[in-house]
Formats: structure tokens, C-alpha cells, sequence
């Protein structure tokens, strides 16, 4: 069906294949590049229902995106959110080659094996130190044992799993080896990423952490035979294979490389704002459009017209003249 007239094409030829979706903007972390301390989440009642969520997620899949990735603040923090995955589950094989989610990996322990029952296949789990101390400091009273039980239960469900790891300069760009050979002692894939000046965070200490990606590969390089693997997702990631471990490292470089011509995806809110660009503040409203009718005529008229309005591009800086951040939503709105 997703190759039918349905499809959704954007201005300049790219097939929205790819949504993802933040399922709350709440955490129950404070990542200090992420949030400030004290942060304001919505009030309950300005979220989409999970019912509402399923009906924007479905509208998409028959419109032909083809991966859905659910993420947050912290998707598996909301309230029953195991039944819209499942409920999820139902379009793969029909539409849907993936569904699958970006977590803190805080509540796996008790989700991984349902998610695998669901059918997710792959998952990705921020964490950004193997020290323990350092990580309570980095998300400011996290618990790095109980995201190892979670990794174990991912593990042992069968669930593959990709490490997301922030590289912030002079905090843990001294790990960098290390993580690669845990990740390859442990079969995970991992992916830097640099920090993107996204929401008041209540510091200006990210300007100082940011650290170009270019410079932590060359470095890398030094140590670890990388071998560029031509693996598009159609995300800001380039990948390169490790020989050494045999495991995929990914470099998300929003700052320093454009990859918005092959761009295939767009993002929505917990309130149900699409995004046609994580670095641009147009957006487009689905929430009225979904509750206007019982039908999902006005949802998917808004949602094609959104489309057609993506931008060809973000055009990120991080500089010390513009102290603002440059998008001001926070990524816990987005989800990343
Ligand atoms: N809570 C989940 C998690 O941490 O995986 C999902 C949401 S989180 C916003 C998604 C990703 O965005 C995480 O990998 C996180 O490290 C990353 N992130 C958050 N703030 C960022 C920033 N300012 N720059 C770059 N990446 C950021
Ligand atoms: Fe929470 Fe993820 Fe942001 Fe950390 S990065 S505060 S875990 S939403």
C-alpha cells in the first residue's frame, strides 16, 4: 500500500518514510546537556491520549512511513505506554518495516522482554560513561546499575541494541575507547553525538563541551581501524565499522555536516506538533485536525499539508556571540 498514490513527498523529492514520536516530555532524568534542574513539563491534559497517538501514528503508516521510532523524555515513563506499543505492533508486515524506541534505558528491566513480544527488534539506549559516579553527575541522580540490568534484560530478550553516547569535551571524551570496546565486548553498536544547542538548560557550559566529532574520529583513528561503511539511514549519521570489535560506530554531526538531502524524516510532539525539521521552529498543529472528526480526513489533509511545507534544511549554529540557544524547544520535546 506505501507506494501507492498515498505517499507523502516533500518539495524537493525526499519520501517521508521515517516518524518519530515523543510520547511525553517527561524524564525521569535531568541529562545536564538536556534539561535544566528544575524543568516545567506539560500539564497531562495538553498530551495527546495514547488512543490519539495510535490514530496519528496509524494515519502516517497508511501515508507510508515505513519506521516509527517512539521516544521522549522518556517513552517507557508514561503510563500504560506497553499498550500502544503493542497496538503499534499490529502494522508490522503491513506497512511498517520497524518500530522501535530511544530510551535511558532506566525502565528496561521490567519492558525489554514485552517489547520484544510487541515485535521490536532494535532499540537505542543513551549513555553516555561507564562511570558510575560520572553518570549520577551527568544525569544528576541516575542509577548506572539499574541501566546495566535493563542492557541485561534488552540481552537477554533478544532485543539488539545501539549505545547513544554525547560527546562532551573534557567530561567523557577520555572514554571513547572504552565505550567502543565495551560495546564490542558486548555486541552493541555505538554512535556519538555532538551536542546541538537545543532549550535553556539554565548553563552555558555546553558551548565549552562542545566538541566537533571530526576531532574525537581523528583521534579515534589513531587507536582503531575504521572502515567507512556506506549504511545511509537517512539521518545525520555516518557509520564506519570497526575492525577491531567487528561493531558498527556511528558519528551524528549535526553541527559540522549536512545531511539534509537525503533527510526522509519528521518529528511529532506529545501534543501532537509536527516537526518537519529538528533544526527549524515551523510546525504545523495535528492535534485540532485529530480531535476536529472521528474520521482522519482534516488529520491527514494537515499532515499533507505540513509536508509540503518541509524546509530544505536546518541551519544550526553554536557560537559564543549568540549565547541563545538556537532552537529553543528543549530535545526532550523532539526526542532527538
Ligand atoms: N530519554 C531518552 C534517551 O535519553 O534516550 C529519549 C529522549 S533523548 C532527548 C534522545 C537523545 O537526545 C539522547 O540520546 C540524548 O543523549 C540526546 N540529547 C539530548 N539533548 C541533547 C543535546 N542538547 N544535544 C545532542 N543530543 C542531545
Ligand atoms: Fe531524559 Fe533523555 Fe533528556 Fe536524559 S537525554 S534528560 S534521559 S530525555
Amino acid at each position: 500500500m506505501s507506494d501507492g498514490p498515498a505517499h507523502l513527498t516533500d518539495p524537493f523529492g525526499r519520501d517521508i518514510r521515517y516518524l518519530r514520536v515523543s510520547v511525553t516530555d517527561r524524564c525521569d532524568l535531568r541529562c545536564v546537556y538536556c534539561m535544566a534542574e528544575t524543568m516545567h513539563f506539560l500539564p497531562k491534559a495538553e498530551l495527546l491520549t495514547l488512543e490519539e497517538l495510535d490514530r496519528l501514528c496509524t494515519a502516517f503508516v497508511r501515508l507510508g512511513v515505513r519506521k516509527l521510532r517512539l521516544t521522549g523524555g522518556e517513552p517507557l515513563v508514561r503510563r500504560n505506554i506497553m499498550d500502544l506499543v503493542r497496538n503499534l505492533g499490529r502494522h508490522l508486515g503491513d506497512g511498517l518495516d520497524e518500530l522501535t524506541l530511544t530510551t535511558n534505558g532506566t525502565q528496561l528491566a521490567g519492558k525489554a522482554a514485552d517489547l520484544a513480544a510487541a515485535g521490536v527488534r532494535r532499540i537505542n539506549v543513551s549513555l553516555d560513561t561507564l562511570d558510575p559516579a560520572k553518570y549520577r553527575a551527568l544525569t544528576r541522580w541516575g542509577d548506572f546499575a539499574r541501566v546495566m540490568d535493563g542492557l541485561a534484560a534488552a540481552d537477554d530478550a533478544g532485543l539488539r541494541v545501539k549505545i547513544n553516547a554525547v560527546a562532551l569535551r573534557g567530561v567523557n571524551d577520555d572514554e571513547a575507547d572504552r565505550l567502543i570496546a565495551w560495546c564490542g565486548d558486548r555486541g552493541y553498536d555505538l554512535t556519538f553525538i555532538e551536542v546541538m544547542p537545543m532549550g535553556e538548560i539554565g548553563s552555558e557550559a555546553r558551548l565549552d563541551q562542545y566538541l566537533p566529532l571530526s576531532i574525537l574520529r581523528g583521534r579515534l583513528a589513531q587507536r582503531w581501524t575504521l572502515e567507512d561503511v556506506p549504511l545511509r539511514t537517512g539521518g545525520p549519521a555516518r557509520y564506519a565499522r570497526v575492525t577491531e570489535t567487528g561493531g558498527l560506530l556511528g558519528f551524528i554531526t549535526p553541527m559540522t555536516h549536512n545531511f539534509c538531502a537525503a533527510c526522509n524524516r519528521v518529528r511529532v510532539t506529545c501534543t501532537g506538533t509536527l516537526y518537519m525539521c529538528l533544526g527549524q521552529e515551523d510546525a504545523a498543529d495535528l492535534r485540532a485536525p485529530l480531535r476536529q472528526a472521528d474520521n482522519d480526513v482534516p488529520l491527514e489533509a494537515a499532515i499533507r499539508a505540513a509536508i509540503a511545507r518541509k524546509p530544505a534544511g536546518h541551519d544550526f549554529v553554536i557560537d559564543r556571540r549568540q549565547k541563545r540557544p538556537a532552537v529553543g524547544r528543549h530535545m526532550s520535546v523532539t526526542g532527538g
